[in-house]
């Protein structure tokens, strides 16, 4: 029993007591921020492998973003990625940082259907479904489920058949040989439901987005719910994410 109660005094909390209020240290990225300092754009513009960095004035698109930190890397005067990790929202234009107003990225609760929250606020139940994905998201989200995050603590769990299933998480570019199994899975999740994009291969489709394999024409038809950026993810960042748009 002693030595028991040393192991935990030695070990401190498992867990995360507020995943709301948690921070993440660095070398995390977050949230990028683009100063006002003039650069070669064009030489920044092509040093970002996914197209993200657009110029005049300098943006980057975090639905197009891998976190790969090039541009911060090549361009520090300019670019800095902080460890605000709260970078998800519900529409697209949201999700892009422009230079000299770092805003934070919200979730804009104006444009979210009441009935989301009045339904899912106190219980979520999501079908994951890895189109195409390679593992690194779907890692992320089974540890929103560990002793650490504890997702759980909220209601928020994912289950084995669409038919338990509020809403729908993809994660992964969709592959054409994974877009028929989206769409019966979609199709079999009892309304009202939701419609998730986790990652940005799932939401642009990342480096694969001019991919031939890829079969994204489900999206013409569905309006998504939440955008969480990221390659993958936080944890914070999707449990934060999940929560705001349900509470
Ligand atoms: S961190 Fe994002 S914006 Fe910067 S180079 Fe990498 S993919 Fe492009």
């Amino acid at each position: 029993m002693l030595q028991e109660i040393k192991i935990i005094q030695h070990n401190g909390k498992q867990f995360i007591p507020d995943p709301t209020k948690a921070e993440v240290p660095s070398p995390f990225r977050g949230r990028p921020e683009i100063g006002t300092t003039p650069v070669d754009e064009t030489a920044l513009i092509n040093c970002c492998p996914t197209g993200a960095i657009s110029g005049n004035p300098v943006r980057i698109d975090l639905a197009k973003c891998n976190f790969c930190g090039e541009c911060a890397f090549r361009f520090p005067q300019k670019i800095k990625f902080t460890n605000d990790h709260k970078i998800s929202a519900n529409k697209l234009t949201d999700l892009v940082v422009t230079e000299g107003l770092n805003n934070k990225i919200e979730i804009d609760q104006a444009s979210v259907d009441p009935q989301i929250k009045v339904t899912f606020g106190r219980s979520l139940k999501l079908r994951q479904v890895s189109a195409g994905g390679d593992n690194s998201c779907e890692l992320e989200l089974n540890a929103c489920g560990n002793a650490n995050f504890d997702m759980g603590r909220y209601g928020i769990e994912f289950v084995a058949s669409p038919r338990h299933a509020d809403g729908v998480l993809v994660t992964g570019p969709i592959t054409e040989n994974m877009a028929e199994a989206l769409k019966i899975t979609w199709d079999a999740i009892p309304s009202p439901k939701i419609f998730i994009l986790c990652g940005v291969d799932a939401i642009s489709g990342g480096i694969f987005a001019d991919s031939a394999a890829l079969n994204r024409s489900i999206l013409e038809n569905i309006k998504v719910d939440l955008y969480i950026p990221g390659n993958p993810p936080h944890p914070l960042t999707i449990i934060n994410g999940l929560l705001t748009l349900t509470r």
